[in-house]
């Protein structure tokens, strides 16, 4: 409009009309205004700047031939369309300017009205490429960012890329290069190209090459290519381009790549700004190819670390059991040498015997137990027991030991306790003997004391605390947590001076921690310490008696007994068969289910000592058929299980099976004999 300007002449109407031009000039929308037949009458500035048609090249050309592209004639917009949406109609849609540049435009069109009839249009133009392409980076870089999580294998992230970066560029001339370092090779996960093939080709003197020694991207024209091809830097793989536009994949500063579009026609064909976008994208790419690398990594360290954790627990696994074998036999032959009366001199050597190999097997039950909580393979019991009768127990082992170590050693009940609780008393004094043994092991003046009390009771509840206090070397405050780690100890000579194998208090927490308790430590270096665990327990209903841990000092009552034997372990037959002979039982021996299954058609028996682990059929299985037997003497017959561990595999399997009781292997003579005797028939 400025060239169609009007002098101002004083007189009023040319007044408000220099008004009126000023106005539409100033607007920042580029403004059409056309008359009934389409021609332009006035545009403004900014219609100039967008369209690039000056004022005089505009006016009384018709709109449509000035910007409306060629392939878009049949969308031209008449004073007639814009009255059927109420005189003002708006629309995102395509113009051309002079050059026949495509440009997104918002279009608003209005109808100027004069007492009801259209005497003008106006039309308001917005550039809204920019936003368009905006929106559309933003959907390539979501995009490309969810392929790179979401797809199983890092390649097949790079078709998503070229389909992305074709909504905006021609990737008929495409290529991804990844670059090893190594090899000075570039392998080409995607290529796309008119005129030439490769997969893999060396790095040498390519382009791509020199632009990863650039680190930047590049945008080269037919000159710039020839330029450094004269001067060394590059020689020509294949056919010439006229313009080659590249971005490095920069990954953790280090470059994995280049991504590259050519065009062997127009050297115009991409733009500084085309290389600003691409940069972009490029970044957002690499760091997209780096997060799936990375997350490809932990998946696969983790796989590992899962897959050597459980090839450890296998092998641990297997190896306690081998171990305990022969241990329990070695235990059991001490037990037997201690029965026959052995010299005073050799009572000592069988004593330090089977001391230490009791101390072996605790270690290996420990490995073996540790390995089941990790695996969460393990249950706890819910049974009745007498709390002054499982402390008045551990009173006489600790005293005992104690006392030889020349270090004081009480049980304090703070309070009324329940006098017959229900838990996992085997698991209990698995804790506190844990605890006892490290408080007797590190201490080496003063005393140990245990103090019991009941925090809190209701109805059928009662949460005991246990303390374990001792006068010993402490432990210093940044050890405190880790001590109840698996394998570790408070220092690094604590295994020279005093063994061990850091498993203890892991177990002791695993133990604690699985039947919803809590466990802690409050200890200073020289002034002992104290280890501290709340366990809740059941109350039982008043009534029902216990059944009392009754000692028998006599081996008397089996007399004449007929007790079938199936184990299929010679030597802890052996040792078995000793003490029941000793004892008066008429003993029969069988090495397998199969064989006592058969035996018991023939004679009586009055209870059966089975071993769970045997060969052809197991103790488990041979149970179970006995008590679906459709004889009443054979269906009713008492059945003592021999197991290595309580927390063996089949622990839950024995749960079901009405076995009467089990005695543990390296088994206690006393607690053989009384468990043979309480389910006796
Ligand atoms: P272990 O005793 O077999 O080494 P534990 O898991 O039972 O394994 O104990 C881990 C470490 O905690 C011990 O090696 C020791 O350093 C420290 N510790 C445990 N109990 C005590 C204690 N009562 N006094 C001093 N240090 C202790």
């Amino acid at each position: 409009m400025t060239e169609t300007k009007l002098k101002y002449d004083g007189d009023q109407g040319s007044r408000e009309k220099v008004f009126l031009e000023h106005l539409i000039d100033s607007i920042p929308e580029a403004i059409a205004i056309i008359d009934n037949d389409g021609k332009i009458v006035i545009i403004n500035r900014e219609f100039t700047d967008l369209f690039g048609y000056t004022a005089q090249e505009a006016t009384n050309r018709l709109i449509d031939d000035l910007i409306l592209p060629e392939e878009m004639k049949s969308e031209s917009i008449s004073p007639e369309i814009i009255a059927a949406e109420k005189h003002k109609l708006t629309r995102q849609t395509t113009r051309s300017d002079k050059y026949g540049k495509r440009i997104q435009v918002s279009l608003i069109a209005t109808n100027v009205l004069i007492n009801d009839k259209v005497v003008a249009s106006l039309g308001i133009y917005r550039d809204i490429s920019q936003e368009k392409k905006n929106e559309i980076i933003q959907e390539i870089l979501y995009n490309i960012s969810t392929a790179a999580l979401n797809q199983m294998d890092i390649k097949d992230i790079y078709p998503t890329i070229v389909q992305e970066l074709s909504k905006i560029w021609d990737t008929s001339n495409f290529f991804i290069a990844l670059y090893d370092r190594k090899t000075d090779s570039l392998s080409l996960p995607f290529f796309s190209d008119e005129k030439d093939k490769f997969e893999k080709v060396p790095a040498r003197k390519t382009i791509t090459k020199w632009a990863i020694g650039l680190k930047k991207s590049v945008l080269l024209k037919v000159n710039d290519l020839k330029n450094l091809e004269n001067s060394g830097d590059i020689s020509m793989v294949g056919t010439p381009c006229k313009v080659w536009m590249g971005v490095p994949l920069i990954a953790d500063k280090e470059i994995i790549g280049v991504m590259a579009f050519q065009d062997y026609h127009d050297e115009d064909k991409f733009s500084q700004e085309d290389v600003n976008v691409f940069e972009f994208i490029g970044n957002q790419i690499a760091i997209a190819i780096q997060r799936r690398i990375m997350i490809d990594n932990v998946i696969q360290a983790g796989r590992k670390a899962e897959e050597a954790a459980a090839s450890k627990q296998q092998f641990m696994s297997t190896m306690s059991h081998e171990i305990r074998t022969p241990l329990n036999e070695v235990i059991g032959i001490t037990n037997l040498l201690l029965q026959g009366n052995p010299r005073e001199d050799q009572m000592d050597f069988i004593k330090t015997l089977r001391f230490s190999g009791n101390h072996l097997l605790t270690l290996v039950n420990d490995v073996l137990d540790y390995n089941k909580m990790e695996s969460g393979k393990i249950e706890f019991e819910q049974a009745r027991f007498n709390l002054d009768a499982f402390l008045k127990d551990i009173m006489r082992t600790y005293s005992f030991r104690s006392k030889s170590k020349n270090l004081e050693f009480d049980i304090i009940k703070e309070n009324d306790l329940p006098a017959e609780v229900i838990g996992d008393s085997i698991r209990l004094n698995q804790i506190l003997s844990n605890l006892l043994s490290n408080a007797l092991k590190f201490t080496q003046r003063g005393g140990i004391h245990v103090m019991i009390k009941e925090i809190e009771r209701k109805k059928n509840n009662s949460s005991i605390e246990f303390i374990v206090r001792d006068t010993g070397i402490g432990i210093p405050k940044d050890k405190h947590e880790m001590i109840f780690e698996s394998f570790t100890q408070a220092s690094t000579d604590t295994t020279r001076h005093f063994g061990g194998t850091g498993l203890g208090l892991a177990i002791c927490k695993k133990l604690v921690e699985l039947q919803n308790g809590k466990i802690d430590v409050v200890s200073e270096p020289d002034r002992g310490s104290t280890f501290r665990f709340v366990l809740s327990f059941g109350i039982p209903e008043s009534g029902s008696k216990v059944e009392a841990g009754e000692s028998n000092e006599s081996y008397s009552g089996l007399e004449g007994k007929r007790i079938l034997v199936a184990e299929d372990n010679r030597i802890n037959f052996f040792v078995a068969n000793k003490f029941l002979i000793g004892w008066g039982v008429r003993v029969t021996h069988v090495e397998n289910g199969k064989l006592a299954l058969e035996i018991l058609e023939k004679e009586n028996f009055d209870l059966i000592l089975m071993d769970l682990h045997m060969p052809v059929m197991d103790g488990i299985e041979a149970t179970r058929i006995i008590r679906e037997s459709e004889k009443p003497e054979i269906r009713s017959i008492p059945v003592v299980a021999l197991t290595a561990a309580i927390m063996s595999e089949s622990h839950d399997k024995i749960e079901n099976l009405s076995i009467n009781d089990y005695v543990l292997k390296p088994f206690k003579p006393r607690d053989l004999f009384e468990k043979i005797l309480r389910n006796i028939k």
